[in-house]
């Protein structure tokens, strides 16, 4: 496999938005890396940078040892996958997976060979002489892989291919695409918006906002170490809570709770107000064992049967989205900097007579 090189890539379109600021990004050969981010921060433009159905406005492109900042998408040796799957209804399954091999003029005899070995990967044996209509939602969306992986690409490059799946089909494809990676080893760029697919899909995931890439990094550290509240705040469902703090002599207050800073965190000098990013995974119902306990007014309850969210005021200024924003902004002032709390366990006592 090959790898990608984006340096420096910005794409401004004409009318002036600049979808994609001075990206610089490696993919390892093999690699399966999500671009995530929310609606219009510019994913679907770095992916199609990337095809060569745009052009750059400056920056370098590689793939392999190749420059290919200005070759034609049929120059590249890249596949796409869209979330639209486009078949051709008057086509059979075979005719819509070998309809890229006809068009290179590949006899019939190993396109036959080709389509069918793709077909038998993605478990579409039994459907090859049907046409895309009658076909479900899910079997529509393998035959569109199987017209990419047909092709043997280097570079798989899918935009929210599962995007048009309901729920239950989406979490099942997302497996089977983990293991079709594991099983071809193509270097994979895949774009979502949606941070649970980024997490279980991505060997690494790189999150945008605005153009500007954020963070790139291995899920477990994008979850534990997040650069940023942004990716804090983007990253981990349901999301981060943010509260204002005070630290001072070694620790964060609010709410009556004190969490300890590590002396050699740049926090530790002087007293200095922070936001204090708290997951709800890391509060639990009081259970008099001794833990710092937060005072509380729950608000509500949400029980999902196996597990509950209890939805509650703390009494300390909340940070809301807007100052979250502004926050990042100012990420290098004092009381921007965020103490990642994951592991911390706090407890919620909630008052008696609580559901
Ligand atoms: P995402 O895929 O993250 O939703 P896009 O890459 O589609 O975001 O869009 C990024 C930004 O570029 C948006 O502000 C969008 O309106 C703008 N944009 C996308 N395509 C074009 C285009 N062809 N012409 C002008 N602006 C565009």
């Amino acid at each position: 496999p090959v790898g990608i090189r984006l340096e420096n890539v910005s794409k401004r379109f004409r009318g002036g938005v600049e979808a994609i600021k001075d990206v610089t990004l490696a993919v390892a050969p093999g690699e399966f890396v999500v671009l995530v981010g929310p609606s219009g921060c510019g994913k679907s433009t770095l992916l199609r940078v990337l095809a060569g159905l745009e052009e750059v406005s400056s920056g370098r492109i590689h793939i392999g040892d190749k420059d290919v900042t200005t070759q034609l998408p049929q120059q590249r040796d890249v596949a796409m996958v869209f979330q639209s799957y486009a078949l051709y209804p008057r086509m059979s399954v075979r005719g819509n997976i070998g309809f890229g091999l006809r068009m290179r003029g590949i006899g019939k005899d190993e396109r036959r060979r080709r389509v069918e070995e793709v077909a038998q990967v993605l478990g579409l044996e039994h459907l090859l002489d049907r046409r895309p209509a009658a076909l479900s939602g899910g079997q529509r969306q393998r035959v569109a892989m199987g017209r990419a992986i047909v092709r043997e690409p280097q570079v798989f490059l899918m935009d929210e291919p599962l995007s048009n799946l309901d729920a239950k089909l989406r979490v099942s494809m997302r497996a089977q695409l983990t293991l079709l990676h594991k099983r071809l080893g193509v270097t994979t760029v895949y774009v979502t918006h949606d941070q649970t697919e980024a997490m279980t899909l991505g060997q690494r995931v790189a999150v945008l906002r605005d153009g500007v890439l954020q963070q790139v990094d291995t899920p477990q550290q994008l979850f534990h170490h997040p650069v940023n509240l942004f990716v804090a705040a983007f990253i981990g469902s349901p999301s981060m809570n943010f509260v204002h703090a005070t630290v001072s002599n070694g620790a964060a207050s609010f709410a009556g709770v004190r969490i300890p800073v590590r002396p050699d965190s740049p926090l530790a000098r002087g007293d200095r107000k922070v936001i204090v990013g708290v997951r709800p995974t890391s509060l639990s119902l009081a259970s008099g064992n001794g833990q710092p306990e937060l005072a509380v007014t729950p608000a509500i309850v949400e029980d999902l049967g196996d597990e509950r969210f209890v939805i509650f005021d703390v009494d300390a200024p909340r940070v809301d989205t807007e100052a979250t924003r502004a926050a990042v902004e100012a990420q290098a002032a004092d009381d921007a900097l965020l103490v990642p709390l994951d592991r911390a366990t706090f407890t919620a006592r909630l008052p008696a007579g609580t559901p």
